[in-house]
C-alpha cells in the first residue's frame, strides 16, 4: 500500500524524534513521524525511567555549553505553550576530590561560562552522603531534573494538534533515496518524502547501515531504594547528586524523591551509574536484572549515598548508544546530498538537550544548515573514518 508523501518523514518518535516532529510541524511543514513501538514514550529504549538530569556546568566539553543555553530556552518554551512542568529546578549537589577530572572540568565550565556554583556546608543535606577525606562539594542550583516520559508526551501531542501525522506500532524496515527524494518501507505502507531524519536510538545501527562509524549499545541498570523520609528528600528539599569516584569508572548519580502522582514510576529515590555497562543488542537486551547484580550495584553505591543501603523497590534496564568518543553525532548522513539528517550516539548524556537537537534536526532537514553551534557533533571529526 502507498500511503502519502510528506516533507519529512521522521524515523523514530522517542526522545530526538518528538522534539523533531515538534520543531518541524511549528514551522509548518508536512511530517509523518513513525514509531515502532505500539506506544510512545515506552520502556524499552533510551528514554525511560522517569527522570532525566539537567545541568549546565559541562565536564564533558564545553562546548556543550551554548547549546545547553538553548535547550534551557526550548524547555521553557514547552512549558510556556503546554503549560505542564517538565523541568524541575531543585539543584545537582556534585561531590568528589577536588583533582577529580569531572570535578575540574564542572569548576572550569562554572568559570568560563558564569554558571554559579556554591560550596556545601548544609550538614544536613550532607548527612546523607559518607564522608570522605578531602572531598569537596558544591551546588549547581538551575541544575535538576526533566520528567522524560512527559517532555515525549508533550512533544508529540503539540506536534499532531499543529498537523503532524504520528503513526505508532509501524516499524521501518527500510529506506531509500528515490531521485531528489526517499521511500520509506514499513511494517504497514510505503511512504515518500522530501528529507528523513532518522532518530532511532538504540536502534540506529539497523537504520544507518553506512554509518562510518561503530555505535555500541549498552545496557544499563537503574534502581530505586525505598526512603521513609519523603518530605526530607522531596525535591524542595534535597538536590540530584552526582558523585565523581576515583574507585569507579564514571560518576554515580541520583534524584530526590519524586511526588509518582505527577510522573509514572517507583516511589523512591533513584541511584545509578554513569558508564557506559555490558554491549546488548537492542532487540535482546536481558530485561532481568539478578539479586546479584543488584546487590553489587548497592554495595557500590552505598559506599557513597548513605541511603543506597535501604531496601530495594524496583530495578530497571535502560540502553545507552555509545559513539568511540562518547559525543553526539548530528549530521546529514554522507552520500545523500542532504536528504537523510542522523541524530544517534547520545552516549547516556542526551535527554537534556532535546529541545535544541529538535531545532539543530529541523535546520538540517530544511535549510541544509544550522546557525546553531553544533558543529562539533559532526562526522566530520572521525575523518579518519569517515
Ligand atoms: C539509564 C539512563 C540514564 C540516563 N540519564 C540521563 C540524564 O540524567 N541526563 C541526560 O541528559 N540524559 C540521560 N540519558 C540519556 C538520554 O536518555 C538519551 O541520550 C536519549 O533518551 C536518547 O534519545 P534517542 O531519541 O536517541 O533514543 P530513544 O528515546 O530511545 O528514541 C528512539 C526511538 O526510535 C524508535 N525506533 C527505532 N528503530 C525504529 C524503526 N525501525 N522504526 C520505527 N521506530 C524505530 C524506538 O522504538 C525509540 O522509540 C540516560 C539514558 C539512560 C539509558
Amino acid at each position: 500500500m502507498t500511503s502519502g508523501s510528506f516533507d519529512v518523514i521522521v524515523a523514530g518518535l522517542g526522545s530526538m524524534g518528538s522534539a523533531a516532529c515538534y520543531e518541524l510541524s511549528k514551522q509548518g511543514y508536512r511530517v509523518l513521524g513513525l514509531e515502532q513501538q505500539s506506544h510512545t514514550p515506552h520502556e524499552l529504549g533510551a528514554h525511560g525511567g522517569q527522570s532525566r538530569i539537567i545541568r549546565k556546568a559541562y565536564f564533558e566539553d564545553p562546548d556543550y555549553i551554548p547549546l545547553l543555553e538553548k535547550s534551557y530556552e526550548g524547555w521553557y518554551q514547552l512549558e510556556a505553550a503546554t503549560r505542564k512542568q517538565v523541568y524541575h529546578p531543585c539543584g545537582l549537589l556534585y561531590y568528589g576530590l577536588p583533582a577529580h577530572p569531572i570535578m575540574q572540568g564542572v569548576k572550569q565550565a562554572a568559570r568560563d561560562f558564569n554558571i554559579p556554583l556554591e560550596p556545601v556546608s548544609d550538614k544536613q543535606l550532607l548527612s546523607s552522603f559518607v564522608e570522605r577525606e578531602g572531598y569537596e562539594a558544591f551546588v549547581e542550583h538551575d541544575a535538576g531534573f526533566l520528567l522524560p516520559e512527559k517532555a515525549i508526551r508533550l512533544l508529540l501531542e503539540e506536534a499532531g494538534k499543529k498537523g503532524a501525522a504520528l503513526h505508532t506500532g509501524e516499524k521501518i524496515i527500510s529506506w531509500t533515496k528515490q531521485g531528489e527524494g526517499i521511500e520509506v518501507i514499513t511494517t504497514k505502507a510505503t511512504y515518500h518524502s522530501k528529507r528523513l531524519i532518522i532518530t532511532a536510538g538504540p536502534w540506529a545501527n539497523e537504520l544507518i547501515r553506512t554509518l562510518p562509524i561503530p555505535l555500541t549499545v549498552t545496557r544499563q541498570i537503574i534502581l530505586w531504594v525505598e526512603t521513609d523520609q519523603f518530605k526530607n528528600y522531596s525535591p524542595s528539599h534535597f538536590p540530584c547528586w552526582l558523585i565523581a569516584s576515583e574507585e569507579t569508572k564514571g560518576a554515580w548519580y541520583g534524584f530526590p524523591a519524586l511526588d509518582t502522582t505527577e510522573c509514572s514510576g517507583p516511589r523512591g529515590l533513584k541511584l545509578a551509574l554513569h558508564y557506559p555497562d555490558s554491549p546488548a543488542h537492542p532487540d535482546e537486551v536481558n530485561r532481568n536484572i539478578t539479586s546479584d547484580e543488584i546487590e553489587s550495584v548497592k554495595r557500590a553505591a552505598m559506599a557513597f549515598f548513605k541511603p543506597a543501603g535501604n531496601k530495594l523497590i524496583a530495578a530497571k534496564t535502560c540502553m545507552y548508544t555509545n559513539t568511540p568518543d562518547e559525543h553526539f553525532i548530528v549530521d546529514h548522513l554522507p552520500g545523500y546530498d542532504g536528504a537523510v539528517t542522523i541524530a544517534c550516539g547520545f552516549s547516556g548524556h542526551g535527554f537534556k538537550f532535546v529541545p535544541v537537537i529538535g531545532r539543530i534536526l529541523a535546520d538540517l532537514a530544511i535549510n541544509g544548515k544550522t546557525d546553531l553551534p553544533a558543529g562539533f557533533l559532526g562526522l566530520q571529526r572521525f575523518s579518519n573514518a569517515v
